[in-house]
C-alpha cells in the first residue's frame, strides 16, 4: 500500500497497572484525515505521543513512510508536527519571536526561518499580528500560533490532539479554516477529538478509540450505514402517552426505538418516510402533536451503538 504514509501496528502501553494502549492498529493514507475518536481517558493522547515520538510504546510499531519514529528515531520524527493539548508558548514574547525559538528547534536559520515563519503565520491566518504577544491573543489565536509552530519544519504529518479545548466557537471556525487550508495542501492530519461533529466535519476516516482499544475503524458514511436508525422524529403531544401505546408504538414496522414520557416522545426511525406513518398512527388513535420535527440520525449514536454509553458521559 503505497499510498499509506502513517502505519500504526499493535500499540500497547500501560502506565503501571493501568492499561492505556492495548494493540491499537490504524493507518493514515497520504492527504488524509483521520479523527481519532474517544471519551476523555480512551488513550488518544497516549497513542499521538507514541506517534509523535514523545512516549515509548511497551509494544508495537510506528512506521512513517516505512521507516520507524520512536523516540530515538530522530530523522523520521522530524517529519511529523504535533500540537500538544497543552499550549506551548511564551505569553509575553511577541509571536514571531515564538515561532523564531521553534524554529531554531529545528535547526532552521537565517531567511530560512524567516520565510518559514511568514510562510506559517501566513497559513494560520496571523500575519498581521506577528509582532503582538500571545497574551493579548483570544484561546483560539494561541490555539493557531500552537499550530503554525507545529508547520515550521513542513512536516508531512500533523497531529493536534484536542485542538479546540478551551476554545470559543468563533475561533474554532477560524481553526477549521486553518485545518481545511492544510488539507487543501494535501498535509496529512491526525485529529484527536471526543466530539463527533468535529470529527465528522474534518475527518475522512473515523478511528473510534474506547478503553485503548479500536471499536470501529471506517470512513462516515460507512459508520452511518451501521446505525440502526438513519433519522428521528421528536413529538410534543396534548395529552399524554400511555407507556402501553407507546409500546405499540415501537412495534410499527421500520421504527428502531421509543423514548421519552407523557407528553414529549423521541422516536427513531430506519428512515425518514416513517414519520407519516407515526403520525398516522398517533392521529388514529386519538393523540394530538402539538409539535413534532424530525432530524436525521446523529453519528454519535455509533458510540452508543458499540459501547451502551455515550461520548460524553
Ligand atoms: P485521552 O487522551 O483519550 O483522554 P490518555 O491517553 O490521556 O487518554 O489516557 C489514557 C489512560 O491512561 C487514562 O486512564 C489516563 O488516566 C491514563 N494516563 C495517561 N497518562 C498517564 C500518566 N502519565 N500516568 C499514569 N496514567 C496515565
Amino acid at each position: 500500500m503505497r499510498d499509506v504514509l502513517l502505519d500504526v501496528r499493535d500499540l500497547a502501553k500501560a502506565y503501571g497497572r493501568r492499561q492505556a494502549v492495548d494493540g491499537v492498529s490504524f493507518h493514515v493514507r497520504r492527504g488524509q484525515t483521520v479523527g481519532l475518536l474517544g471519551p476523555n481517558g480512551a488513550g488518544k493522547s497516549t497513542i499521538v505521543g507514541i506517534i509523535s515520538g514523545i512516549l515509548d510504546a511497551d509494544a508495537g510499531t510506528v512506521l512513517l513512510d516505512g521507516a520507524a519514529v520512536g523516540t530515538r528515531g530522530h530523522a523520521t520524527r522530524r517529519r511529523i508536527g504535533l500540537v500538544p493539548q497543552d499550549l506551548a508558548l511564551y505569553d509575553d514574547l511577541p509571536a514571531i519571536e515564538n515561532l523564531k525559538l521553534f524554529g531554531a528547534l529545528y535547526g532552521l536559520k537565517n531567511a530560512a526561518l524567516a520565510g518559514r515563519c511568514a510562510a506559517v503565520l501566513e497559513l494560520v491566518g496571523l500575519a498581521d499580528r506577528a509582532r503582538d504577544k500571545p497574551l493579548t491573543f483570544s484561546g483560539g489565536m494561541k490555539r493557531r500560533l500552537n499550530i503554525a509552530a507545529a508547520l515550521l519544519h513542513e512536516p508531512a504529518l500533523l497531529i493536534l490532539d484536542e485542538p479546540t479545548v478551551g476554545v470559543d466557537p468563533q475561533s474554532r471556525n477560524a481553526i477549521f479554516e486553518t485545518l481545511a487550508a492544510l488539507q487543501g495542501s494535501g498535509m496529512a492530519l491526525v485529529y484527536t477529538s471526543h466530539y463527533m461533529e468535529e470529527v465528522e466535519r474534518l475527518a475522512d476516516h473515523i478511528v473510534i478509540i474506547d478503553h485503548g482499544k479500536v471499536l470501529a475503524d471506517a470512513n462516515p458514511a460507512e459508520l452511518y450505514a451501521r446505525l440502526p436508525a438513519r433519522a428521528a422524529l421528536h413529538v410534543e403531544l396534548a395529552a399524554p402517552l400511555s407507556g402501553e401505546l407507546a409500546a405499540g408504538l415501537a412495534r410499527l414496522p421500520g421504527i428502531a426505538g421509543v423514548s421519552g414520557e407523557s407528553l414529549a416522545w423521541d422516536v427513531r426511525l430506519e428512515d425518514g418516510t416513517q414519520a407519516i406513518a407515526v403520525l398516522d398512527w398517533l392521529r388514529d388513535r386519538g393523540q394530538v402533536p402539538v409539535h413534532f420535527a424530525t432530524a436525521r440520525a446523529r453519528l454519535e449514536d455509533v458510540f452508543l451503538d458499540l459501547t451502551g454509553r455515550s461520548l460524553r458521559d
